[in-house]
């Protein structure tokens, strides 16, 4: 995690590695297992005890792309925040019907600037939205409990608070339980399906323009894989092309290793929640292994 300073000023390409960590909303109740609220919160606190400062997403970009000079970075234990699919708890406290209310992760992250330092400016964590609100009405019922807790209202005021900004998760997430997808066949469950000009169009230009017209222009220029699935095609090919007319500037998958100054831009790997780590101890361990620079 340390960055070692050459003679000549360079970061060491070895040492430099900034674990994003991903978290969903729509995990909440219950104990740290269930409730990424609960686990993201623990999180911060460790990170702040080990003396860790929180990196803006769009500026650990700007040091991958080269328009930044990543010396200032040296000798800094950093952490990237991320947050998947968009659900109203990103932004909406929650009211759990009885007086109770679970706080939101807009609110614990603008909480944790008081304990929490930043490294630089730029919001604190990025929200990967879906965008199609056909797509989110029917998943609010598939997945969750029907309540209508998956809208797009909140991204407007979320992303001009700008703590937590609001960037493309695709259009429908090609998920499983829709009845289409935009897929040419159909295809659902999988992103590596998407490997075309047509269908990357209809998942991912045609989302990030639905996002930046509900955040009144302040989509940021960030993509986030579902699944975590990265196909060829996107990686090697359609974002390479046509990245700059779309508005975005790197991808993030869920590689599960830390970032290096030589990350491609197209496949900027994360840590999830739940899959790489589930406790608390975990989580410690997981932070061990990445500052020995060992993933
Ligand atoms: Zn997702």
């Amino acid at each position: 995690m340390i960055a070692d300073i050459k003679s000549d000023g360079r970061i060491g390409l070895r040492q430099f590695a900034v674990p994003v960590l991903c978290y969903h909303s729509w995990a909440v109740g219950g104990d740290y297992e269930l409730d990424n609220h609960l686990a993201l919160e623990s999180d911060l606190k460790t990170l702040a005890e080990r003396g860790y400062r929180v990196i803006s997403l769009p500026v650990l970009v700007e040091v991958l792309r080269g328009e930044r000079s990543p010396s200032p970075l040296a000798g800094e234990k950093l952490v990237g925040l991320s947050f998947d699919d968009g659900w109203d708890y990103d932004y909406c406290d929650i009211e759990d019907g009885r007086g109770g209310r679970a706080i939101s992760i807009h609110s614990i992250l603008r909480q944790s600037r008081q304990w929490l330092p930043q490294f630089d400016e730029g919001p604190r964590g990025v929200s990967f939205v879906i965008a199609s609100p056909e797509a989110r009405a029917l998943l609010d019922r598939s997945c969750g409990a029907g309540l209508d807790h998956w809208r797009d209202a909140w991204w407007a005021p979320c992303a001009a608070e700008g703590v937590l900004g609001i960037a493309n998760h695709s259009w429908d997430h090609v998920h499983d339980t829709l009845p289409v997808v935009r897929q040419r066949a159909n295809q659902k469950g999988s992103f590596f399906e998407i490997d075309s000009f047509e269908d990357a169009e209809g998942q991912i230009a045609d989302a990030q323009r639905y996002i930046d017209q509900k955040t009144h222009g302040r989509a940021l220029s960030l993509f986030g894989y579902p699944y975590g699935h990265v196909s060829a095609y996107l990686r090697d090919v359609y974002f390479p092309d046509h990245g700059a007319r779309l508005g975005i500037r790197a991808a993030f998958s869920t590689g599960g290793t830390s970032v290096r100054l030589n990350t491609p831009i197209w496949d900027i790997p994360r840590f999830v929640c739940g899959e790489h780590w589930k406790t608390k101890s975990d989580f410690s361990a997981l932070l061990d292994t990445v500052e020995k620079g060992e993933r």
